[in-house]
């Protein structure tokens, strides 16, 4: 692996961890492991999909977290340092009260993937509501929404980088679960 152009998606792992992940791509067996646990594409394909589908876990777990203005995917969302998503919150004065503006902004990247994966970066930037920083609060927030949150993280991570040095998806719109989609 050429550590210098592979961005650090893996930072904060345990090294054993990271050797692991980069072992697993070496063999070429990172690909059917990730497929063998997640064999679809979710059906979430528009900015309205998304909005619903970003309301109903906030409907479930944040309720009372204020109102989102805007959800939407953004193609240009693909660098590195913002590859989760992004959250803001813009202030703004309406009559006397001062009203938090907040937008969910996914990466496009997030479209091409499993339902799982995209779940994991909703209830991360919905967490962002109540929890601005990294901390502690915000990572159980994120578990007591999905609490398979660190093992999802885990590997779309892992994923990721895989992602930047072959360049090849492994998941499509072509491989879209049938039953998903029934169920939309
Ligand atoms: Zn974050």
């Amino acid at each position: 692996m050429c550590a210098k152009s592979t961005p650090n998606y893996l930072a904060g792992y345990p090294i054993a961890l990271v050797e692991q992940v980069q072992r697993l791509i070496e063999q070429g067996l990172l690909t059917d492991t990730l497929l063998q646990k997640y064999p679809h594409a979710h059906a979430v394909r528009s900015d309205k999909a998304l909005y619903d589908y970003v309301l109903e876990i906030k409907g479930r777990y944040l309720r009372n977290a204020g109102q989102l203005s805007k959800v939407a995917f953004d193609g240009k969302l693909h660098v590195i340092q913002h590859a989760l998503g992004t959250h803001t919150s813009i202030s703004r004065v309406q009559g006397t009260k001062l009203r938090a503006k907040r937008e969910i902004r996914i990466a496009e990247l997030f479209k091409e993937m499993p339902l799982e994966f995209l779940r994991m970066i909703v209830v991360h930037e919905l967490a962002h509501i109540k929890e601005h920083e990294h901390s502690k609060a915000f990572y159980q927030l994120c578990r007591h929404m999905e609490p398979d949150y660190h093992q999802l993280e885990f590997d779309l991570r892992a994923y990721l980088i895989y992602l930047e040095a072959t360049g090849q998806p492994l998941w499509s719109a072509a491989n879209i679960d049938a039953v998903s989609l029934l169920n939309e």
